[in-house]
């Protein structure tokens, strides 16, 4: 028997499953039975991108099945294999919407189940910047517990996203692993249809960075190929379904790697036989040519974004340097070349080994640059990325900013020998490393003594307001020049962000200072020089120089964009917006819902399917993907009536940035108190409710012009 008859007995096998359980739930549910999974907005999404169609009960699944059975053709061409392959994978996911349509949360720890959109969205920005790299899907069990975990965590240590499938959780979860989505090690399901959760994320991926639409298959599979770095391991025995599964997995670009040899082929690049499971991840980084950033850090624990998201609680924690207890900072200065020895690490205080197990310290650090290109304004461009760096130290956790920060080191990190000093080295490797082009000199000083730190922190505060008074006088009208941002494109090829002081990247991580900083580092980078000499209409913040660079980025995509308007050529977004603003047509007003709001908001829409309206780089006039910061900015739609037109936002939203909006609805409008005029999801979920609400309280958005 060859690998076509895999394939197909695979396809076959995996067909009858799906329309077991669908008939099944259909007996115990009925037709009408609505089956979705939770917090997306591409319906059954591999089905809905393969198909076009848009399931959302029991007998539209049923349905759904002919045109899956199709696709599951017999010829004995290499192109029906793929077509068999991915016609598999929406069976897997058909099996498992109908878990779904029973509970609404079939999945019990560890496994994970079903991936939300706001999750697809979340790997938006490291996948763009290559912290992760790319993705491996895991179907297990591996030879061994030990093989099983050593593997994993050398993939986690280079940044690789895994997805574990079968009995290599068990494995996982025996050897004590740390697993989930925040530290990039997913255990998606036991049985190997849960790969359709997987493959759910991928097409999500695609629709929501790249715009791809449902029903083109060759796009899809082109988009995947070409920009999403995955790759499967199979550990053998791998079975029929398996197989069919991994030729869908080819079909979209992902190679396999396995070291089953009964009736596999070798296909150059795409499955490869490799018979020494040990060697599966340099095989697999080679066939799907992924280059890891080397970073060689001197410190005695692993180092990978992968651990940015680990959380060290309470029990499992050594010490903790405690800003909100303790005097506490962080901070970078631009020093003179002279007075910076390049690589020299100063503790000044005790040693971590010191205190008591479990003390709260005082801890200053101080980070010195020195460089030829160094401004005084890339200091906080610097001191920003302090927390991502310290966070990817496995068994550090690193939260807040400047006086108000709180580093945690686990007790594995200091059995392992972690000590003050190796907070120096992190931050001296990675400045020294991202910033070769700014920094030619690096020195860290860390203090842990008392009364020292409480002098440091005295005058660090006033460098602190220094800048803040700095960012204050930078507006659009006070610098001759904005940026583009492009990072996005290797996902939204046609994305173009335009990045002034007043307008952050709506991804929330790029200010015009950091885009200025990146553009000096690489001048021929993401972040080009746009002048705004001509302009057209200075109250919608339209410029045809602005307008020439978003033409010239976008591939001629984009023909126009303005800075300040949600209705008129509104920027596009790409898919990683922190919030996105939509018109509410009752109140004539906005709301913004940020991405971690799960609920309804008055437009009857979620964050979701807001979301799924926004993204792929095109411009949707009355919706718009933005940062956080932009909200209280006193450009925000500034073309419409500005900050007054925002009638909801959720309370935790509200909460953030309730200081800065009252500030600025107050200085613009002379409104006080202008965010308890907003409404949130505990004033109303609806927009009658809404509506009532806002003119109890006399919003201001129900004086204005209409939008429309
Ligand atoms: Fe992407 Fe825009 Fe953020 Fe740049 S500024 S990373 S293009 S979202
Ligand atoms: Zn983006």
């Amino acid at each position: 028997m060859g690998l076509f008859d895999r394939v197909f007995r695979g396809s076959d096998e995996m067909y009858a499953l799906a329309e077991k359980s669908v008939d099944e739930t259909i007996k115990q549910l009925g037709s009408d039975a609505p089956v979705a999974f939770p917090n997306t907005a591409y319906f059954l999404a591999c089905i809905y991108a393969y198909t076009g169609l848009k399931v959302t009960n029991l007998g539209e699944l049923k349905a759904a099945l002919t045109p899956i059975r199709e696709m599951m053709t017999k010829e004995k061409r290499t192109q029906d294999i793929f077509t068999s392959g991915i016609a598999t994978a929406m069976a897997a996911e058909a099996i498992e919407a109908c878990k779904y349509a029973v509970s609404p949360t079939p999945y019990e720890e560890p496994y994970h189940g079903h991936m939300s959109d706001a999750e697809v969205r979340e790997l938006g920005v490291p996948l763009v910047t290559q912290d992760i790299p790319g993705f491996v899907v895991m179907i297990g069990p591996a030879p061994s517990d030990e093989e099983a975990a050593k593997t994993i965590k050398s993939y986690q240590s280079k940044g690789i996203f895994v997805f574990l499938i079968g009995g290599i959780i068990d494995q996982a979860v025996r050897m004590g692993l740390n697993l989930g989505f925040p530290v990039r090690v997913v255990p998606v399901g036991p049985d190997l249809w849960s790969v359709g959760h997987v493959i759910s994320l991928v097409v999500r991926a695609a629709m929501i960075f790249g715009n791809i639409q449902p029903n083109c298959y060759k796009e899809m599979n082109e988009y995947t190929f070409k920009r999403i770095f995955a790759f499967v391991n199979a550990y053998a025995p791998v079975d029929d379904m398996t197989v069919a599964c991994g030729a869908g997995a080819i079909a979209m670009g992902f190679p396999v790697i396995t070291n089953d040899t009964e009736d596999m082929w070798r296909v150059p690049k795409s499955l490869l036989i490799q018979e020494n499971t040990e060697d599966f991840i340099e095989t697999s980084l080679e066939a799907r040519d992924i280059k890891i950033k080397v970073t060689d850090i001197d410190i005695p624990v692993s180092f990978s974004t992968a651990f940015e998201g680990e959380i060290i609680r309470r029990g499992n924690m050594r010490l903790e340097i405690d800003g909100s207890r303790k005097d506490c900072f962080e901070l970078s200065r631009m020093r003179d070349a002279a007075d910076v020895e390049d690589h020299k690490i100063e503790l000044i205080g005790k040693d971590f080994d010191e205190f008591e197990p479990g003390s709260k310290i005082c801890c200053g650090i101080i980070v010195e640059v020195a460089g030829k290109n160094m401004q005084t304004d890339f200091e906080p461009v610097l001191e920003r990325k302090f927390h991502n760096y310290l966070n990817c130290a496995e068994g550090i956790m690193h939260t807040g900013q400047r006086d108000l920060i709180r580093i945690r080191v686990s007790n594995d990190a200091f059995d392992a020998g972690f000590r003050a000093r190796h907070l120096g080295e992190i931050l001296y490797a990675k400045v020294k490393n991202e910033y070769a082009n700014i920094v030619d000199k690096c020195q860290v000083k860390i203090y842990t003594d008392p009364d020292e730190v409480k002098e440091l922190r005295a005058e660090a505060n006033k460098v602190y307001d220094y800048r803040d008074d700095r960012l204050l006088s930078l507006t659009d009208e006070s610098v001759d020049v904005f940026y583009t941002c492009i990072l996005c494109q290797s996902f939204s090829p046609s994305h173009v962000c335009i990045v002034t002081p007043e307008r952050l990247g709506l991804c929330g991580a790029v200010s015009w200072l950091d885009a200025k900083a990146t553009n000096e580092l690489d001048p021929n980078g993401p972040c080009q020089v746009v002048t705004k000499k001509q302009v057209i209409d200075e109250n919608l913040g339209a410029y045809a120089d602005v307008n020439e660079a978003v033409m010239k980025y976008s591939q001629g995509a984009l023909e126009r964009v303005t800075l300040y308007s949600i209705m008129q050529d509104p920027m596009t977004s790409c898919g990683c917006f922190e919030c996105i603003c939509g018109i509410e047509p009752f109140s004539n007003g906005v709301i913004i819902v940020n991405r971690e709001h799960t609920g309804m908001t008055p437009l009857g829409m979620t964050f979701s399917e807001m979301a799924s309206m926004t993204g792929g780089g095109v411009q949707t006039p009355g919706f718009m993907g933005h940062g956080k910061h932009f909200i209280s900015s006193k450009k925000f739609m500034k073309a419409e009536g500005g900050v007054q037109r925002i009638v909801w936002m959720p309370k935790a939203l509200k909460d953030t940035v309730a200081d800065k909006l009252n500030a600025t609805a107050k200085e613009l409008y002379g409104i006080d108190n202008f965010v308890d005029m907003i409404g949130d999801e505990t004033i109303a979920e609806d927009p009658e409710t809404l509506l009532n609400f806002l003119g109890e309280v006399g919003h201001p958005a129900l004086g204005l012009d209409p939008m429309m």
